[in-house]
This record gives structure tokens, C-alpha cells and sequence, in this order.
């Protein structure tokens, strides 16, 4: 089976072949950068609408065939999304194939799945705009835990543009925390969920945001004149979301009997987020597994191996019910491709 998967939930502009016979997965993306502040959707859906033709055909440079077009249905900007699923379905009629229509969350799950060989895991995702624990129960995916208000990446890039840094704030964060000593900032799990912003909120006012304070001119080491430093309350932001992640996942996987963790979502991309998940899955014997970078922030080729594996469960959509849906849950999904899987 070869599959087209094309991405366009938010910021990242991504096209991909994959080959089921091979196992191989070409992605090709044209990620939006805000010019100040967050992600702004008119911004972002220029953006899409620019760059998708282009990775398309990139994706597509040493394709032989395409069996199916897969592509994001949802979460995500409505405006994003409404430009990728337009593409998806005049390739898919110009090229007389299936339509996959692939929830995005599910997408960043199964591709740890693919890519481990793990049977049954627990999956949490700590991605931008989202952060839950996954289990698979009776043909669905089920939501364990989740965040009540913000997702972690989003918490993380606010407390960076706090601080004046430019987006994504992740990957700042995680550079400034290097040279970080713990301060206490409140730790909010409330049965199997967690929340983000008071800690959010709480770590920017522990700082105060430096009049220069712009982290791509800056080096690391700088301090604020009143408040904690800013390196030790990145250290501390860290600390406390991913240990909140990990006491989750670590319920998740004694509840679920599972002995297997999947991590998904661009905030997994972070050392310290993946060595928690990895000292914790050790100290109770499970196996936990990372995809590479590129399968963990969003991206094609997720949706390309899910799509493939839904195309042959038989699970396409006609163009007229292939309407997009932002608020797509994990747990809407009826799984159709565990059954009997052959991609
Ligand atoms: P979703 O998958 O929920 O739609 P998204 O569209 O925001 O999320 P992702 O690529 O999954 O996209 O995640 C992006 C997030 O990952 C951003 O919030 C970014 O700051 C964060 N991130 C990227 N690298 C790191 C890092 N090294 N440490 C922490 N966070 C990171």
C-alpha cells in the first residue's frame, strides 16, 4: 500500500509517501513561523495555503503510485484544516483513489505504535495544543487523563513570549533550564488530569520579564533584577508539567494492567520529558518508547502509515462526508485497523 498523507492542523505545512512494503516514509514539510507572538490561525492558513501544493509535490517526487490520499480531519484551525482536506480530495478524485479522513491524535499515537512494534501501550501525548493519556479499550481509544485547560506546549510557548522569546518557547525553555535550579511552582493533578495554566501563571510572575529579554540574541546565564532567575524557573516549569505527565502515565499504566508507553507530540521531543517517561517505565518494568524527532512534532508521515493502515481496514471516506472537524477527539474514532493488521 502507498500513501499520500498530507498535514495541515496548525503550523506545520507536511506532505509525505509512504510505502508499506518497504516500511520507508518520505516527509517533506514548510513549518509557519510567526512573525511576534503565537500562532495567529488567518496567519497560519495563508501559510497552508501556500505551502501545501509545493510539499505535495516534493512528497511526490519519487512516488511510483499512490493507493489512497490521506489526510488531517482534525484537531486543529478550522481555516488550516479546511485548506489540506480541499487538497486531499481533488488528489484523491484526480487520482482516483480512496480518501482517509485520520484524527490527528490518534495519528501521533499509532505512529509510536508502528514504529515500537508495541502491541497494546498506554500513549501520552504532550503536543502544543493538547496533552492526554490514551488507552485502547473494546475498539476505541480512551481518555484516561487530560489536561482541564491548556496543552503543554501552549503553556510552555506562553511563558516564553512572557519573556519575549519567539515561538515555539519548548525548545528555549529547555535550553534555559540546562543552567536551572529548582524553585517551587504549584503542581496540579486532579485524579487521572492535570492543569497548566496556574502554573503558567505562577512562573510568570516568579519572573519579570526582562526589558531585553529576547532569547535569540540572548544568552543563557542572564538574570532578572527582582524575582527567581529566569533559568531556574524554566527548570522548575519543567520539572513540575513533565513530572505531573509522568505520575499520569505511570496511573495510566497501572490501571490498563498495560507494561508498554508510547510517547507522541512535539513537546516530546524535550530530553528531560522522555528521560522521566524512561526512568519511571524502568523502575516498574515496562518498555517505553520515543519515536524519532521528526514522527514526534507534527508531520505527514504520521498520517501517511495511519492512513495507510485504515485504507486497508476499508476505512475511506466519500467526498461528500469528508467535512473537517477541529474539536476531533481521540475517543470519536472507531478503530478499525487493530483487527487485523497487515501495513
Ligand atoms: P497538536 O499536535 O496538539 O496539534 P501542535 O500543532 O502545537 O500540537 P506539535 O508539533 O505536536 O504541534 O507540538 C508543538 C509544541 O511542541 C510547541 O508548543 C513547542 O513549543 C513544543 N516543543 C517543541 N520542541 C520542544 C522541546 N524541545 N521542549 C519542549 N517543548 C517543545
Amino acid at each position: 500500500m502507498r500513501v499520500l498523507g498530507i498535514e495541515g492542523t496548525a503550523w506545520a505545512a507536511s506532505a509525505a509517501y509512504f510505502d508499506s512494503e518497504t516500511d520507508e516514509v518520505f516527509i517533506e514539510s514548510d513549518p509557519y513561523q510567526p512573525a511576534s507572538g503565537g500562532i495567529h490561525p488567518r496567519e497560519a492558513a495563508e501559510h497552508m495555503a501556500g505551502a501545501i501544493p509545493e510539499v505535495i509535490e516534493r512528497a511526490l517526487v519519487e512516488a511510483e503510485s499512490v493507493d489512497a490520499v490521506a489526510f488531517s480531519r482534525g484537531p486543529g484551525l478550522g481555516p488550516c484544516l479546511r485548506i489540506v482536506a480541499s487538497a486531499a480530495r481533488a488528489l484523491a478524485q484526480s487520482l482516483d483513489v480512496p480518501l482517509v479522513g485520520v484524527n490527528h491524535m490518534v495519528a501521533h499515537l499509532e505512529i509510536g505504535r508502528h514504529r515500537s512494534g508495541f502491541a497494546n501501550p498506554v500513549c501520552l501525548n504532550a503536543s502544543g495544543a493538547n496533552a492526554h493519556v490514551l488507552g485502547y479499550h473494546d475498539g476505541r481509544y480512551q481518555v484516561l487523563g487530560e489536561t482541564m485547560d491548556t496543552g503543554v506546549g501552549n503553556a510552555l510557548d506562553k511563558f516564553a513570549r512572557h519573556l519575549d522569546w519567539s515561538h515555539p518557547g519548548g525548545p528555549k525553555v529547555e535550553e534555559a533550564a540546562r543552567e536551572g535550579e529548582y524553585v517551587e511552582l504549584p503542581y496540579v493533578v486532579k485524579g487521572m488530569d492535570f492543569s497548566f495554566s496556574g502554573i503558567m501563571s505562577a512562573a510568570k510572575a516568579a519572573v519579570e520579564a526582562p526589558s531585553t529579554g529576547n532569547r535569540d540574541s540572548k544568552s543563557s546565564g542572564d538574570a532578572v533584577d527582582s524575582g527567581e532567575r529566569v533559568e531556574d524557573v524554566c527548570f522548575s516549569l519543567q520539572e513540575t508539567v513533565f513530572a505531573m505527565l509522568t505520575e499520569v502515565a505511570e496511573r495510566a499504566l497501572s490501571l490498563t494492567g498495560s507494561d508498554e508507553l508510547v510517547l507522541g507530540g512535539g513537546v516530546g521531543q524535550n530530553a528531560r520529558l522522555r528521560g522521566m517517561l524512561e526512568t519511571m517505565c524502568e523502575a516498574r518494568g515496562a518498555s517505553f518508547f520515543a519515536p524519532e524527532p521528526r514522527f514526534l512534532r507534527d508531520n505527514a508521515g504520521m498520517i501517511a502509515v495511519l492512513g495507510a493502515k485504515m485504507a486497508a481496514a476499508g476505512d475511506t471516506l466519500a467526498i461528500e462526508d469528508s467535512r473537517v472537524d477541529s474539536n476531533f477527539r481521540p475517543d470519536q474514532v472507531d478503530v478499525t485497523w487493530r483487527g487485523e493488521e497487515s501495513v
